[in-house]
């Protein structure tokens, strides 16, 4: 194949910032080349550089061996279409193809001849009269087609073409275009941040991210070897998971160690591994390489998609102390004051100011019309030693409530296999603060302290899981056990087969469903 394009470090920036960052990429005669990445990556400032309409800082273009950094966008060999292709209103649809040609004083005849072609190449026969502006979106992108086409261009250049369509047009247009260029045997570059449209129609596939290429592949070998997680999320559905390559063809993932055909990385390198959903295939409970338990299942219309849990996450109960109205009443001056018990860990005592007493016992006053009092002094005895203490909340009229604190050195739960700890504390509070609750979850978790931390590095993990079998709208007095639980490891999986939550499962996948990626560079 004849290298037809040739992009040599091409560095742009926009107002100090950059926006390409040296992209070398070679374009061939025949190809069907697509840009992907999301808005805002710099495909169409590429673009634009290549058709002439913006002048890079560094680098070099080569087009047909020589270098075109100096050819103006006019004499280049080069149409584009844009996903606003501007149509003359006022022409037909034969006028709007034929004006680039009339433009070159082309020959009637041969004008007639040409359009012709166009039209029946982008299957508008018939339609040599009609109005554009009364044409349906699909058609007038036919039309801009048949326009840029019609001056025999050596590259045509789509900047996101379809973008404007509805999903069904779209696809259509993908096939025709796919045809199209098949049928003319020209160069197109196509831009689109829609990774099933690059798939479905690319020779070659450029995958870009804040102005570099992550990868330069067929769509198979981008689909089946993306570079690095970023590409694996960008194509689709993925599990990533991390990993050790422990050496050539072994892995070592949810604990064991798989066969696989990845080689080349370093002993013990930490790496990302892939399964895609669909690779994987269920089995009974005491088969398969892993065994798991079916969290969700979800009806995809054709198939099914289920996350399946192999390792469960850290999780830690405790227990919420409901208590009955306890506000107390001062009848001398009308005032209400109410505050709960807490508990509190040893280690954050000397963070107990009083803004802090305030809020962890919940203080409140009010008076009989039901306007709020501040909390005009705090007394407590608290020590910094496991223990009960005493804490009291006065209003400027002295309307007090006296309340306890319950110093603890709590338990904290320590996986070391799983890399986690977790903590939270058993806690008071009325039935009327759960029912006011307006995200009970989240709120459950603040008055339990609740966290989870990775036990390596000291990061924070998200609490995902909250447990408990009460009914907020209608809870009494008592104590309820509550579990906050960090997400353990999960695989999603795409089956025909139906399943239910709960089920337990063994998952089978063969070593060649294995892809090992290097991890990314953080920047
Ligand atoms: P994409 O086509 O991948 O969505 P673009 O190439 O249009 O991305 O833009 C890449 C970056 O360059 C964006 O951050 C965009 O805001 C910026 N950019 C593009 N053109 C200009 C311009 N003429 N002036 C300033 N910034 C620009
Ligand atoms: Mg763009």
């Amino acid at each position: 194949m004849r290298k037809l394009i040739e992009f040599r470090n091409i560095v742009k920036s926009f107002d100090n910032q950059v926006v390409l960052k040296g992209i070398n990429l070679n374009v061939y005669e025949n190809e069907f080349v697509t840009l992907l990445g999301p808005s805002g990556c710099g495909k169409s400032t590429l673009l634009r550089i290549l058709g002439g309409f913006l002048q890079q800082d560094e680098g070099t273009v080569i087009f047909d061996g020589e270098c075109i950094d100096n050819v103006p966008a006019y004499k280049r060999e080069i149409n584009t279409v844009f996903q606003r292709y501007a149509l003359f209103p006022h022409l037909d649809v034969f006028d709007n193809i034929a004006f680039g040609l009339r433009i070159k004083k082309v020959a009637e005849d041969v004008i007639d001849q040409k359009v012709t072609r166009m039209l029946s190449l982008v299957n508008l026969d018939g339609y040599e009269h009609r109005n554009v502006t009364l044409l349906s979106g699909g058609q007038q992108q036919r039309v801009a087609i048949a326009r840029a086409l019609v001056n025999e261009p050596e590259v045509l250049l789509l900047d996101e073409p379809l973008g404007a369509l509805d999903l069904k047009l779209r696809q259509e247009m993908q096939r025709e275009l796919k045809r199209i260029q098949q049928e003319v045997g020209i160069t197109f570059i196509y831009v689109t941040h829609d990774q099933e449209e690059a798939l479905t129609m690319s020779d070659k596939i450029v995958v870009m991210r804040d102005g570099e290429i992550q990868q330069i592949g067929t769509p198979l070998e981008i689909y089946n070897e993306p570079a690095n997680e970023y590409v694996a999320r960008f194509i689709g559905e993925s599990n990533i998971i991390d990993g050790v390559m422990v050496e050539d063809y072994k892995v070592k993932f949810d604990d064991k160690i798989f066969d696989c055909d990845d080689f080349g990385f370093k002993e013990n390198e930490a790496v990302d591994v892939l399964i895609r959903p669909e690779d994987i295939k269920i089995v009974g409970r005491n088969g398969g390489l892993m065994k798991g338990e079916v969290k969700t299942v979800i009806f995809k219309g054709v198939h099914y998609e289920l996350i399946v849990e192999t390792i469960s996450g850290a999780s830690k109960t405790v227990t919420m102390h409901i208590l009955a109205e306890h506000d107390t009443y001062n009848a001398d001056v009308k005032e209400r004051i109410s505050a709960n018990d807490f508990f509190v860990a040893l280690e954050d005592v000397e963070f107990l100011d009083d803004f802090n007493l305030v809020a962890r016992a919940n203080a409140q006053a009010w008076d009989d019309e039901d306007s709020d009092l501040s909390i005009a002094s705090i007394n407590h005895n608290i020590e910094n030693r496991v223990g009960s203490y005493s804490c009291t909340f006065k209003t400027q009229k002295n309307t007090e409530i006296t309340i306890k604190v319950h110093v603890v050195d709590p338990e904290y739960v320590e996986d070391a296999r799983k890399n986690i700890g977790i903590s939270a504390l058993d806690f008071f509070v009325t039935a009327d603060e759960v029912k006011e609750s307006m995200a009970i979850s989240t709120d459950l978790k603040t008055w339990a302290s609740a966290e989870a931390w990775n036990l390596q590095d000291d990061s924070e993990i998200e609490i995902t899981e909250v447990k408990y079998d009460f009914d907020t709208d209608d809870i009494q007095e008592g104590s309820y056990e509550i579990t906050f639980a960090t997400k353990g490891r999960e695989y999603k999986i795409e089956t025909t087969t139906i399943h239910e939550e709960g089920d337990k499962v063994g998952l089978e996948f063969d070593r060649n469903d294995i892809h090992v990626m290097s991890k990314m560079v953080m920047e």
